[in-house]
């Protein structure tokens, strides 16, 4: 490098995403971040949720968008995203207006999710307009869905167009909803039965540290956890979910993306999923309402790697993959056999308002338990039809029957599920 060359020269751009000092979180509430009344029965006294990285503002812990925070530090490292940079929300409100609901204002009613999020721009104005970066939690809008199972369902004359629900071209009109999770601490640790200590030291530790305030900050209740949201969709009117007398059909679907995308055989989820939209979409068209509302819990919450571990475990043990093996081999690999704990799943039922599900399209003993557990009421329970079940599917749906899922008929016995196998890794 030559002498002349100015001292800068090597220098790269100043970045206009990070600089200064690093501020800890850990410390110190900000004398401007409003305060939160978590379960208020209206916006201006419950407050609103401040997720904003602007400590004086912030009042709670984590930050937005869930698991897409850490990209939103990789554009922000990158230099592509402004760290100043604050939402438009011009024209983005909900298509369908939902609630408030009862629910939204009763103690431990709701405690993943913000009841107030998808309408921050109306409730909060003042506070937008003065500054706080107050940002959606859940969005609204509407779509057409098509899928070549309700394209089936036509052709096989079990659903008819009726240019309302259901359109010529095959496609299906719903209101769809995202909803990112936002955690009420006390609440949570309440749902699970442990203090709110043990909670925050769980989080603290098991995320490797990633969130100080966890453990430094009590004032701070809510929490937004870095984890994915759950997508509902609706088929007829959203504001009918609230009405009791108005039926009810309804599927609450955890995310499984080598079925539910891709059409792998070993499990009965996109075929139950697709079930139930043409459940959905039949009990709509009779005057009813339909609902799926989808939990990105990949894998009973494990992950995609320890599913596709535990997939193998199963085909090379001694005797081959076998519906009497099946919850022991996940546990062998994961420590337990499920992490979904249904137990946060019904918040989202309580934001749209819902008192009652005349027909729930599951057979979770797991799922039914923690609706009925939650104070809603529910009428039939549909099981996934025979002939929907792959051949290779047989060895999860025989052992979930066993181990007390719904079904019409008599659960498999422990000699029976020994005679229950799949495929080989080389089949
Ligand atoms: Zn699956």
């Amino acid at each position: 490098m030559s002498a002349q060359a100015s001292p800068s020269a090597n220098v790269p751009p100043a970045a206009t995403s990070a600089g200064g000092h690093i501020r800890l979180t850990s410390h110190s509430a900000g004398a401007e971040a409003p305060a939160l009344s978590w379960g208020a029965a209206t916006a201006a006294e419950r407050g609103p949720v401040v997720g904003t990285i602007k400590r004086t503002h912030r009042n709670v812990i984590g930050t937005h968008s869930g698991a897409y925070g850490v990209y939103r530090a990789l554009a922000v490292a990158a230099g592509a995203l402004s760290r100043e940079h604050r939402a438009d929300l011009t024209d983005t409100s909900p298509t369908d207006l939902i609630g408030p609901y009862p629910q939204w204002g009763q103690p431990g009613a709701i405690v993943s999710l913000d009841p107030w999020g998808a309408v921050v721009a109306d409730v909060f104005a003042d506070q937008l307009a003065h500054g706080l970066d107050i940002r959606p939690t859940i969005a609204v809008t509407k779509a057409q869905v098509i899928l070549p199972e309700i394209g089936d369902a036509l052709r096989a004359g079990r659903l008819a167009p009726d240019g309302r629900v259901l359109l010529d071209t095959g496609a299906a009109q719903v209101t769809k909803a995202a909803v990112e999770p936002v955690w009420h601490l006390p609440g949570v640790a309440q749902r699970f039965g442990c203090s709110e200590n043990d909670l925050r030291r769980a989080l603290f530790e098991e995320t490797g540290g990633m969130y100080p305030e966890l453990v430094t900050r009590p004032d701070l209740e809510v929490f937004l956890p870095p984890i994915g949201g759950q997508t509902v969709y609706i088929f007829g009117a959203a504001g009918d979910l609230a009405d009791p007398s108005i039926e009810l059909t309804a599927r609450v679907h955890d995310e499984c993306n080598g079925s539910d995308v891709f059409g792998s055989d070993i499990c009965t989820c996109r075929p139950y999923l697709t079930h139930a939209i043409e459940e959905c979409i039949r009990g709509a068209q009779r005057g009813g309402v339909g609902l799926v509302a989808y939990s990105r819990k990949e894998g009973r919450a494990l992950g995609e790697v320890t599913k596709f571990l535990v997939y193998n475990a199963r085909k090379r043990q001694a005797g081959g993959d076998t519906a009497d093996q099946y919850f022991a081999r996940t546990e062998c690999v994961a420590g337990v056999q499920d992490m979904r704990f249904q137990e946060l799943m019904p918040d989202v039922l309580h934001w749209l308002g819902i008192t009652k599900i005349h027909r729930l399209v599951s057979m979770s003993n797991m799922k039914y338990d923690a609706i009925t557990g939650s104070g809603i009421e529910v009428g039939e329970r549909i099981s996934i039809p025979e002939e929907l079940i792959p051949a290779e599917a047989r060895v999860e749906i025989d052992a979930k029957m066993a181990a007390g899922y719904f079904t019409p008929g008599a659960a498999p016995g422990t000699e029976e599920l020994k005679k229950v196998r799949g495929r080989g890794l080389d089949e």
